[in-house]
């Protein structure tokens, strides 16, 4: 009765610790030692040095070999996670470039449109200030030809009284 109760306690206390343990629950530091049972000889365990003298006391109890094995499964664990890790930052930084590169190529549009916008502003200027250039020369060659009929009808009138004159 005593021993089958040491014995699942020992199975409680075995699955409670996960990997290669460092201290006893009592603190002091573990020694392997080897078993010498019918069962288990030579297995080797971690014990604290105080276990072996108060077999009633919980101390921590854990076979190498499955703390060997904890130890692997957990490494292997963290590779895992790590490989996982890796390629989630790897979405990160792709998912980053990616939104960088729209938005360099949004500033790059947004550039080359207001320099369009501002070359044609620009165009719309000179053409406007070259028609406006234009109506001033033809204005003016209107107004001088003006003249030029003006003096022509003086010059055709003086010439047509002084006909009238010598004429008369
Ligand atoms: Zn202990």
């Amino acid at each position: 009765m005593s021993s089958s109760s040491s014995a699942s306690s020992r199975l409680t206390n075995r699955r409670s610790v996960y990997g290669v343990p460092s201290r006893c629950w009592c603190g002091r530091n573990l020694v392997t030692y080897a078993a010498q049972t019918k069962d288990n000889p030579f297995r080797r365990f971690y014990r604290c040095a105080v276990a072996l003298q108060r077999q009633t006391e919980e101390h921590l109890f854990k076979w190498i070999e499955e703390a060997l094995v904890d130890e692997t499964i957990m490494v292997e664990r963290k590779h895992l996670s790590l490989v996982d890790e890796v390629k989630e930052l790897r979405g990160k930084m792709v998912e980053k470039l990616e939104l960088e590169e729209r938005m360099i190529r949004k500033m790059v549009d947004e550039r080359v449109k207001e320099e369009l916008e501002e070359v044609k502003a620009k165009m719309k200027e000179e053409m406007m200030m070259a028609a406006e250039t234009l109506q001033k020369m033809a204005r003016e060659m209107a107004k001088t030809s003006m003249q030029k009929v003006g003096i022509t009808l003086l010059v055709v009138g003086t010439i047509a009284c002084i006909c009238g004159k010598l004429m008369g």
